[in-house]
């Protein structure tokens, strides 16, 4: 696995300031990848609550024209060293499909992420441990949910971390199978299919001790079986140290799932590299 297409920068607020665009270049070189694509936070209407209670829904928002300013750049100078792709992890809710057609629109990213951070208005991320529901009930909620955000909006390429809730339960994967929320992963993953977007691969989940990559090998094995072909692979760094994490098992898992080939977005076009 040569690239890594799924990574923040400081221009994401809960990425640290040392994490500059430059500094992932750096490490990406280091670590003997290829090609990266940045995709940092874009969550438009995030229910973000400040320290003094008060809400920022601007929290995960970046300047889009600051950003191709500083990339941009960057891209010419590693250029025949590293390939640096700009793309953008879109927090998808069921109002903002307009909003984000003509934000992607607007600008030239290479690929774009949608992915489900806020059920029942809120991210588990900052409510762990005060859910009121138990596990089951909340995943089966947050997939309900997910299912209504990728039906309404369409300016994505590829789903992420399908099951990125679990990371957050109160007791994490005890409860989680593929089988036992096949209904709701079944309509995610048709959606999906019917509307041409890639599932990712996402291997933050490992570093997340769920000791499984996002979504869950089975899921993985769903998606294929049902026909899904496109595949985008990321380890969801927000630090240097984690660009690329666990990709020493990430050809194995694929493969062993009946994937052959992964995609890579350019210009916003699939692009097909086989696994070795
Ligand atoms: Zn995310
Ligand atoms: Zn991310």
């Amino acid at each position: 696995m040569k690239s890594d297409c799924h990574m923040h920068t400081n221009f994401s607020s809960d990425a640290p300031k040392s994490s500059t665009p430059e500094v992932m270049i750096r490490k990406a070189l280091e670590k003997g990848l290829e090609r990266i694509c940045f995709t940092d936070h874009y969550d438009k209407d995030y229910p973000f609550e400040s320290t003094n209670g008060e809400l920022d829904e601007s929290a995960f928002i970046f300047d889009p024209e600051q950003y191709f300013k500083t990339l941009c750049p960057l891209k010419e100078k590693y250029e025949g060293r590293l390939e640096v792709r700009i793309g953008i992890e879109l927090g998808l809710q069921t109002h903002l499909g307009e909003f984000y057609q003509r934000l992607t629109e607007q600008y030239p990213f290479d690929f774009v992420i949608g992915s489900a951070h806020v059920f029942a208005g809120k991210d588990p991320y900052y409510n762990c441990h005060v859910q009121d529901a138990d596990d089951e009930q909340e995943y089966r909620n947050a997939f309900v949910e997910m299912l209504e955000y990728v039906k309404a909006v369409d300016a994505f390429d590829a789903l992420g971390h399908l099951d990125y809730v679990v990371r957050y339960g109160k007791e994490k994967a005890l409860h989680y199978s593929y089988r036992a929320f096949a209904d709701e992963i079944d309509e995610i993953l048709k959606c999906i299919i019917a509307k041409g977007k890639a599932l990712e691969f996402n291997t933050a989940g490992l570093k997340y001790g769920l000791g499984f990559a996002h979504p869950h090998p089975d899921v993985l094995k769903r998606y294929r079986e049902l026909g899904g072909e496109l595949l985008t692979v990321g380890a969801d760094g927000h630090k240097p140290e984690h660009i690329g994490y666990a990709y020493d098992q990430a050809d194995e898992i694929l493969k062993a799932c009946g994937f052959r080939y992964y995609t890579e977005f350019k210009e916003r076009k699939p692009q097909f590299i086989k696994i070795l």
